[in-house]
């Protein structure tokens, strides 16, 4: 049997992730293989490590990927710095609130857990007591809820966090890039980012960065003796410290060893997307990341007037919707997949539905990184006043259209850049 050649559709991606890949990326992607310790390659592990440290507006010494997908980096800070027994909290708003408390539970930790309903976020001040009240080690919250699509503010939260000396850990997959992150200036103890969001890169990779207060936990933790002998392979502990990180994989001590100056061997470094990645990053620099916030805010803006001129209704708190995901409820008696399969079928747009209680009863629009751009808001409305009309839903014809258009003329009257 023959196989013909890899040749995938082109598709339209408003997706909550993986995005569209930028050009510029997915030509990066094609460069030669590095040996992982070849001095060409390791100052471009320290590049990345430079601009991943402006993109999260921090001046941690460590900044850099873990090797996976975003749940990977997840993994790797939360394992690093929880002992069994540890207290941690996690308020839940959404679906990635409960994934954060799974993998707390896995590594032994005592979790305690808050929810607000679905669609809304908690007021700071609440978290704030609880906090309080249950005296955790590690707060850990999603910032960008991507199964609701709103957006947790934070800022309160780091300064009590840092006071009370309880570290701050924040998942913010599908706000970094997309959104405004400060990861010093709101006391974020140690945080998480995607590559396959708001960054336009594939998925593969989970930047993270964390300072010194996470460091000194991952530090005083029981060793692997290791280096040039083969007692690395024979995993042979040494220290009298604190309980050895039960993975070896996602272990920060060991993948801060190989990322700094010591270089001491790891994994092998996953050279071409390390090539997306620091493409990936030169494009957000480029642009400036106080422009691309406000790109990702007029798309939004035009997306969110298209879909309420055609007559459609969002979902959630419009007070705390997070810029780079727009849920829209999907209307009675309309089969949402079927809509969806249409969009995919007819016109080459993908876009999600929901997890849980929100399956089938909502869409989400993702405006993130690369697919963030007019022709595909433009597109996605047209397409979606199309397929609701043929499954018999009363929209507002023409409206959609004309009302991101406006959007745009108006931001262009405003100077905005587009
Ligand atoms: C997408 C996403 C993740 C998980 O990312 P994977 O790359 O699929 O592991 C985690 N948290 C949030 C908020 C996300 O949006």
């Amino acid at each position: 049997m023959t196989y013909t050649e890899l040749n995938t559709p082109l598709r339209t991606i408003m997706t909550p992730g993986p995005v569209e890949v930028d050009p510029r990326v997915l030509r990066a992607l094609s460069t030669p293989v590095l040996g992982q310790f070849d001095p060409a390659f390791t100052s471009i592990m320290n590049e990345v490590m430079e601009m991943l440290r402006k993109l999260f507006k921090t001046k941690n010494e460590w900044a850099f990927p873990v090797d996976g997908t975003s749940r990977s980096g997840i993994e790797a800070m939360l394992c690093s710095i929880i002992e069994p027994g540890d207290k941690v909290l996690v308020p839940i708003f959404g679906r990635f609130g409960h994934l954060l408390t799974e993998i707390c539970e896995r590594y032994g930790a005592d979790v305690y857990t808050m929810e607000c309903p679905w669609g809304e976020v908690f007021d700071q001040q609440a978290i704030i007591d609880e906090i309080h009240k249950v005296k955790p080690k590690i707060t850990a919250m999603v910032h960008g809820e991507t199964s609701t699509g709103r957006m947790q503010p934070l800022h309160k939260i780091g300064g009590y966090c840092r006071k009370n000396d309880v570290l701050l850990v924040v998942d913010a997959v599908a706000s970094v890039a997309g959104t405004d992150i400060r990861v010093d200036e709101w006391f974020i103890d140690g945080l998480i980012a995607g590559t396959q969001k708001c960054l336009s890169v594939p998925s593969g990779m989970a930047p993270i960065t964390y300072n010194d207060r996470i460091e000194k936990v991952i530090a005083s933790r029981k060793k692997v003796e290791r280096g040039i002998s083969t007692a690395a392979d024979k995993a042979e502990e040494i220290g009298r410290g604190r309980p050895m990180i039960k993975s070896n994989y996602l272990d920060l001590s060991m993948l801060q060893d190989y990322w700094g100056p010591r270089r001491l061997n790891h994994h092998t470094e996953a050279t071409s997307m390390l090539y997306g990645l620091r493409e990936g990053l030169r494009l957000v620099l480029d642009e400036g990341l106080e422009t691309r916030f406000e790109r990702h805010r007029l798309h939004e803006q035009a997306l969110v007037a298209g879909l309420q001129a055609m007559g459609l209704e969002l979902f959630g708190n419009p007070e705390c919707k997070l810029p780079t995901v727009t849920c829209v409820k999907v209307p009675e008696r309309t089969d949402a997949e079927s809509v969806r399969s249409m969009m995919l079928d007819e016109f080459g747009i993908e876009i999600a539905s929901s997890f849980g209680e929100l399956q089938g009863k909502i869409w989400r629009i993702g405006t993130m990184g690369y697919s963030c751009r007019k022709e595909n808001i433009l597109f996605t409305l047209g397409a979606l006043e199309a397929v609701l009309i043929r499954h018999h839903v009363t929209v507002a014809p023409g409206k959609a259209l004309q009302a991101a258009l406006d959007t745009y003329s108006t931001a262009v009257k405003e100077t905005i850049k587009l």
